[in-house]
């Protein structure tokens, strides 16, 4: 696509799409490992994945042999049917996490949506409550469909939008003194990020996650951890709930189970089973054949090449040397983050920067105003993050050299 052709398909009114996005004026054509191409062929090293999408790199060559098998075989087949590659996956899921058992769909915001329905029928049917409100957390981000983000902690997602289903409040995240005082009679759920990713890269402290336990045990209330970002290795656990040595009750996958194909699932313990009875739940696409296969290859490599220590120890890497880089900077507030979910969180707005990385070759994206998000792939190789910090300390050190001149002046 030319130039001007793509200037002119984002100017306003002119593209056939709905303006839901702030696109970046970058068009990528191509990508493999950690890197990608523009149309323009310029190369850039990857820290977005997505969003913390393809954590194996683009176009990893196990899941797309596997992709291009399953392409060859069967393509679709009803939910009216039996799916190997779903027990397959399911299988695999089960057996390397808390959960028993597996319900797939296509998307996050579609997995939170049977774990805030799972939630409210265990409720009704298992446990013979009218017990329906599910606490979440402020900042916390859940999805887009109307209680996924009437679930979400953040106003902006919720304008225009009223009005919105009943069931949920929330809570001040990391508040160990308030969150006893939002359960009533009427909570059925809390659910959580163990790490807040669009919320701005927050860690849930473990005092935070132990009084959550607590008052889930003591009022019988379902947890419901939201992994569609933290899940599938990338805190550098198979799943963030590992670093706290707690179960929740019902997990969330999206974003990373597919390595970029388009799956989600909601996983649960045994005693949730018979709450989603045949009919009670559905999907046309859930689990189709090709997301299973892609699911399967993913979740094999992840496990056979330990992607999730290896996660954990780039992790590790990349949050020592920005710290070296970026410590003494004025605009760095601190580098944060588990694993490869790393957040630099900035006393500016970080617009202006991140497009500034992308000038420089390096793709990153802000979890909110302030905050610059990191999110290598897990097979990221050492000159590949020593590039990204360099770039990341050149574009802050030039800004702060701005910032003090405009002071000082
Ligand atoms: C991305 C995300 C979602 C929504 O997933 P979609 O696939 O965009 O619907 C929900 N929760 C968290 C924590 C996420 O990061």
């Amino acid at each position: 696509m030319s130039e001007q052709t793509q200037s002119q398909g984002q100017a306003e009114n002119t593209s056939a799409l709905f303006p839901t996005y702030a696109r970046f004026p970058i068009t990528m054509v191509r990508g493999e490992g950690s890197k990608l191409w523009d149309d323009q062929g310029k190369e850039y090293i990857d820290f977005a994945s997505g969003i913390a999408v393809t954590n194996l790199g683009h176009t990893p060559k196990r899941v797309r042999d596997r992709l291009v098998e399953q392409l060859d075989q069967l393509w679709h087949v009803s939910n009216l049917f039996h799916i190997p590659n779903q027990e397959a996956l399911a299988g695999l899921l089960t057996a390397n996490s808390f959960a028993d058992a597996v319900f797939f769909c296509n998307s996050g915001a579609e997995a939170n949506e049977a774990a805030i329905k799972i939630a409210r029928r265990y409720n009704a049917k298992i446990l013979g409550t009218n017990r329906y409100e599910v606490i979440t957390f402020n900042s916390s981000f859940h999805g887009r469909t109307l209680a996924t983000l009437t679930a979400t902690g953040q106003d902006k997602v919720k304008e225009g939008f009223h009005p919105l289903p009943q069931g949920f409040v929330q809570a001040p995240y990391n508040d160990v003194e308030a969150l006893q005082s939002y359960v009533n009679e009427n909570t059925c759920a809390i659910m959580l990020e163990f790490v807040q990713g669009e919320g701005g890269v927050i860690p849930a402290s473990p005092e935070f996650i132990q009084e959550v336990v607590r008052l889930c045990e003591e009022h019988n209330l379902l947890l419901i951890a939201d992994e569609i970002q933290t899940g599938m290795g990338r805190t550098g656990k198979l799943f963030a709930y590992e670093h706290y040595n707690v179960e929740p009750d019902i997990m969330t996958l999206a974003k990373g189970l597919g390595s970029g194909f388009p799956i989600g699932a909601m996983l649960g313990k045994a005693k949730l089973r018979e709450a989603f009875s045949a009919g009670s739940h559905g999907t046309t696409f859930g689990g189709t054949p090709i997301a299973t296969a892609a699911g399967m290859a993913t979740l094999e490599m992840m496990l056979e090449d330990k992607l999730a220590d290896r996660a954990a120890e780039m992790g590790t890497y990349i949050q020592a040397k920005l710290n070296e880089k970026l410590g003494g900077n004025p605009l760095v507030r601190s580098v944060r983050g588990l694993g490869l979910l790393i957040g630099i969180d900035c006393t500016v707005p970080v617009a202006g920067l991140v497009s500034k990385m992308h000038e420089q070759g390096l793709i990153v994206i802000s979890a909110g105003p302030n905050v610059i998000r990191l999110l290598p792939n897990f097979l990221v190789q050492v000159e590949e993050a020593d590039q990204a910090v360099a770039i990341i300390g050149s574009v802050l050190a030039e800004h702060a050299a701005v910032a003090e001149g405009s002071v000082s002046k």
